[in-house]
């Protein structure tokens, strides 16, 4: 599964708390642990209602009602097709529909019918809780209020023109508030359950999000940057499209951090990352790789264009003082660069790319090296 709440491109994307209500959010679209998916329920709901369907057909046929008979085997074929359908097509929604369907007109007729001498119409209390399990908010909320709708006028003066119901004025009453009291708890039992599935999925991208990230920058961290980088190699691997890395460290960091205090040094390592983000596009993976020291990796970069972008990075920062709570701290930082070749690993090429730095340390810092030279 996915979670929805954070883009998987966006790599220094911060959690965003979404403020709209369970309703408006296709929260059907995502599982939580231990639900019942909404196919498989209806499902079931099917398996058990076509046998009493066909029980109380038999019934009726007993009695010498062989309307009503027909009519409970039309309403159990109807189902049986509906679940048949779905199992060949897996099309949940035309499942969810059709079962909608079927059950708001078999409801209906049971209602208008007075099936089983009218005693039929109290399966109507099947129908709130369902409808709101398998369809959205606003569907639920619909049909239950035009169902709702629908008995006061079966009950009214015009119902019993129409259709000469046996229903007795107290149980008229009684129904009505029942069904009126069942379909506003189920309401709100419905409102507090996708609440609470929303407060999970937003709980399980937080969660998703501080496994990928550092806590400090934003950035990802480096178990993210291992998979990003596997991922861009078995692309490599498959249409030889080479990728570059850049590793960089901040240079003589240890004396910002005895001259300024940890705060700043903390600030320092933030303001570089921000820098990485303006200079990046939206494809690189930028990743806090140790204390201050940072990976960036270039998809389809070869190593000239990887070289452009560090040393712009490089020049960028060595020509901006950072503004930190202890003053202004003027930061540069060394760049090794590696682009994978041949039939090397990932740790090849990352033990190439700290080679590389390692040179640029040696040279003097405020530099950027490939595995084969210095530039700038
Ligand atoms: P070089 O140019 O050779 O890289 O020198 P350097 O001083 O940057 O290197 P060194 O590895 O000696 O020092 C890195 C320092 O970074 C040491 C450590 O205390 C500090 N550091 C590591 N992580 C953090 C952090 O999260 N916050 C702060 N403020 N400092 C950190
Ligand atoms: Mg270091
Ligand atoms: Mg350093």
């Amino acid at each position: 599964m996915t979670w929805p709440l954070i883009p998987k491109n966006n790599k220094t994307a911060t959690m965003t708390q979404t403020t709209s209500s369970p309703s408006d959010t296709k929260l059907s679209q995502f599982r939580v642990k231990g639900e019942i998916p909404v196919p498989m329920l209806i499902g079931w709901l099917t398996l058990a209602a076509v046998p009493i369907l066909l029980f109380f057909a038999w019934r009726s046929l007993d009695r010498g009602i062989p309307g009503s008979a027909t009519a409970l085997i039309v309403f159990a074929v109807l189902l049986s097709v509906n679940g048949i359908v779905y199992l060949f097509s897996h099309n949940s929604t035309l499942q969810r529909r059709g079962f909608i369907t079927a059950i708001t007109i078999l409801f209906t007729y049971l209602a208008v019918n007075a099936v089983e001498d009218g005693s039929a119409i109290i399966w109507l209390f099947a129908y709130p809780p369902i409808i709101f399990y398998i369809s959205e908010s606003k569907v639920g909320v619909l049909a239950c209020s035009g169902g709702l709708a629908g008995v006061t006028l079966l009950f009214s003066p015009l119902g019993d023109l129409a259709f000469d119901s046996p229903y007795s004025t107290s149980f008229r009453l009684t129904m009505l508030a029942v069904l009126g009291f069942e379909m506003s708890t189920c309401y709100v039992l419905d409102q507090s359950r996708r609440r609470s599935k929303l407060g999970l999925l937003k709980l399980a991208a937080e969660f998703e999000y501080a496994a990928k990230h550092d806590a400090l920058t934003g950035l990802a961290n480096r178990r993210e940057a291992h998979e990003q980088l596997e991922t861009e190699y078995q692309r490599y691997l498959r249409n030889s499209r080479v990728f570059s890395v850049l590793l960089m460290d901040i240079d003589l960091f240890k004396s910002v951090n005895d001259n300024h205090g940890h705060q700043v040094g903390d600030e320092t390592i933030v303001m570089v990352a921000r820098t990485l983000q303006e200079h990046s596009r939206k494809v690189d993976t930028l990743a806090r790789w140790g204390g201050e020291e940072y990976l960036v990796l270039l998809p389809e970069t070869d190593t000239f264009e990887a070289v452009q972008t560090a040393n712009r990075i490089r020049q960028t920062i060595a020509s901006t003082p950072i503004e930190t709570q202890g003053g202004s701290i003027n930061a540069t930082i060394s760049v090794g660069v590696a682009t994978i070749q041949g039939a090397e690993s990932v740790d090849r090429l990352l033990q190439r790319a700290d080679e590389a730095l390692y040179r640029a340390k040696t040279l003097g810092r405020n530099m950027v090296c490939d595995f084969e030279g210095t530039h700038g």
